[in-house]
């Protein structure tokens, strides 16, 4: 991307877990359009390798651990951010998390504990970290998530991460009303299937992936590239009158009926 649409704004990526990552294109991105970036990781054994691929950016980056299921995580977060980048202009949120069983077979199945991890990880650690970082957002800032068709499409296998990412969804439009005076504005990112660690949990997602390069309007799948360019749209002044949207980048799959 050779304009500079994020010149001097300061973010963090969240949902870094290896070099496939949506997360990681987007940060890339970023850093491309003249951003300075914080990121985090999961878990000590995620850490070397999220550090490895931080070493192919030019400039050092603070990297933080943060489970999001975790209050202490976040303050944690927030506490670091505030002595490192003192305020920040953007939050990406790209992480999601099912147990691997509940996206397979029927979702009349899903367990209560199940459905709660989901729910926890995937949709609601987006208003746990919204709360965390609008403070740090003094002179407004946009956040972002991503998100899937579904969410509103029953699609073989997604489950109840079909649920949980209609929570997100909705989710976005109510914090893009709690922070809008504060000019913070709250988007997501509807991605058509991409080849990543969370995408191979799902059952069958080859065929996903087969069905939108028949069917989709561009008649192919997306490039993470396209996922992360909308994502600087949405980070960057060029959006600046979009919030509580989502927007589709599935080669045009969504609007498609027989
Ligand atoms: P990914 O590389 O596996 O990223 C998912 C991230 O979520 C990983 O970094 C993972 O870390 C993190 N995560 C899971 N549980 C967490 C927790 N408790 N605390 C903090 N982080 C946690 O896969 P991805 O496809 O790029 O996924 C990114 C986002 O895009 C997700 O919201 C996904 O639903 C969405 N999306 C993906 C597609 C697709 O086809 N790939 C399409 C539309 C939307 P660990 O590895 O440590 O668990």
């Amino acid at each position: 991307m050779s304009h500079r649409l994020l010149e001097g704004k300061k973010g963090i990526v969240l949902g870094v877990a290896n070099k496939r990552s949506i997360a990681w294109a987007i940060a890339k991105a970023a850093h491309e359009a003249g951003a300075a970036l914080a990121f985090t990781f999961q878990g000590e054994k995620l850490k070397e390798k999220v550090e490895d691929l931080l070493k192919g950016l030019p400039a050092p980056c603070p990297l933080y651990p943060c489970d999001v299921t975790s209050d202490e995580d976040l303050a944690l977060v927030a506490e670091s951010l505030r002595k490192d980048l003192g305020t920040i202009d953007f939050l990406v949120h790209s992480v999601a998390f099912a147990d691997r069983a509940d996206l397979e077979g029927s979702f009349l199945n899903t367990s209560r504990k199940g459905y709660h991890l989901a729910q926890d990880v995937s949709s609601y650690s987006l208003t746990a970290l919204a709360r965390m970082a609008a403070p740090l957002m003094p002179s407004g800032g946009s956040i972002i998530t991503l998100t899937y068709l579904g969410s509103e499409r029953a699609v073989k296998n997604y489950n109840v991460m079909g649920v949980a990412k209609a929570a997100l969804e909705s989710s976005v439009r109510y914090l893009a009303v709690d922070l809008g005076p504060r000019q913070i504005r709250v988007n997501a990112l509807s991605a058509g299937p991409i080849n990543t660690l969370a995408a191979r949990g799902i059952s069958g997602f080859t065929e996903i992936l087969d069905v939108v390069a028949q069917r989709s309007p561009l008649q192919r799948n997306v490039e993470v590239e396209e996922v992360a360019h909308a994502a600087i749209f949405l980070l960057s002044p060029l959006s600046s009158g979009i919030t509580g949207e989502v927007l589709y980048v599935d080669a045009g799959y969504h609007i498609v009926g027989i």
